[in-house]
């Protein structure tokens, strides 16, 4: 089974994060003011798999990673934040959303 990655991600030297340069609607909000910006960044690829079956069973992973619409960022609901802080002014008090963002993966240090 093959291991699915998308790249397009990128690291913004104004906010510190990764968001994902290669959407639509452009390069999000950046919570530093204006749009991110991918000067200076790398094209980063995460793996867009739920379970990454591909991957050796002594690979730690952890998936449920999400890009948010509305601010262009990589975020993970926890039980103590569940939707985050979004930086987007469309997003009020709402937090990121998940919809229309596929499942990421990232690898853990075990
Ligand atoms: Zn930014
Ligand atoms: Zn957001």
């Amino acid at each position: 089974m093959p291991i699915i990655a998308q790249h397009k991600w990128s690291w913004c030297s104004k906010c510190e994060g990764l968001f994902y340069s290669g959407s639509s609607a452009g390069l999000g909000h950046c919570p530093a003011g204006g749009t991110h910006t991918k000067t200076g960044s790398g094209d980063y690829a995460l793996f867009a798999e739920t379970q990454p079956a591909g991957f050796p069973a002594n690979v730690m992973a952890q998936s449920n990673w999400h890009w948010c619409s509305q601010c262009g960022c990589l975020w993970i609901p926890t039980s103590a934040l569940p939707k985050g802080c979004c930086p987007c002014p469309a997003a009020g008090s709402k937090g990121h959303t998940s919809a229309g963002s596929g499942n990421y993966t990232l690898l853990a240090e075990p």
